[in-house]
């Protein structure tokens, strides 16, 4: 998926899920990057199959192919996505807070590829140091969907928020009041 001609792509790597505790909140991670145009998550801790699906699911339904991919060590994970030039932005509260770096990391993202790491339980203290740079969403604690939607609509600029979906079955005829939808 590419906003406004833009050929650099923006992968999500979700930490640490914890099949009971997570599921709902990684499922909420990736119906946001899904929706704000990134084109995959990775996910890290137990695998859960139900996490695919429910996604494939959304795919099937509202369109595009977004993907779920489990990955076993975050470390060769992010280690490779350097490797292969990605910038590695890492969400946490401890980091430079977003309206002070949101013009630079906008000129990143014109030419190299990005990787958004958010956390559930704690961040490993050495991915601290292995990111290209640590970003806050304002320098107090709160939820990692809410942390992931804001710095997504800093980098698009809200041109995310018109995103079409190509092959969907389902879609909306948005409405003042009431609900329509239509079926292809
Ligand atoms: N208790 C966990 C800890 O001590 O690390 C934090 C849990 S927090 C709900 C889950 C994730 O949300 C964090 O790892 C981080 O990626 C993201 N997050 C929470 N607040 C944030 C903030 N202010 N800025 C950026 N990311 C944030």
């Amino acid at each position: 998926m590419n906003i406004n001609n833009l050929l650099v792509k923006i992968k999500l790597l979700r930490l640490g899920h914890r099949i009971h505790r997570d599921h709902r909140t990684t499922t909420h991670c990736a119906l946001v990057a899904r929706a704000f145009g990134t084109s995959e998550m990775y996910y890290c801790g137990n695998e859960d199959d139900s996490l695919i699906s429910s996604i494939e699911k959304v795919n099937e339904s509202w369109g595009g192919d977004f993907n779920v991919t489990y990955v076993k060590s975050w470390k060769s994970f992010v280690n490779k996505c350097k490797k292969d030039g990605n910038f590695i932005i890492l969400c946490t509260m401890y980091g430079k807070n977003i309206p002070d770096i949101e013009i630079d990391l906008r000129s990143i993202f014109k030419d190299r590829d990005i990787v958004i790491i958010i956390g559930s339980e704690k961040i490993p203290p050495e991915l601290i140091n292995l990111s290209d740079i640590n970003v806050a969403i304002s320098n107090q604690p709160h939820s990692e969907v809410a942390a992931l939607a804001i710095l997504l609509d800093r980098l698009f600029q809200g041109k995310q928020l018109n995103l079409k979906f190509t092959n969907s079955k389902l879609n909306i005829v948005p409405q003042e009041k009431g609900k329509s939808i239509y079926k292809l």
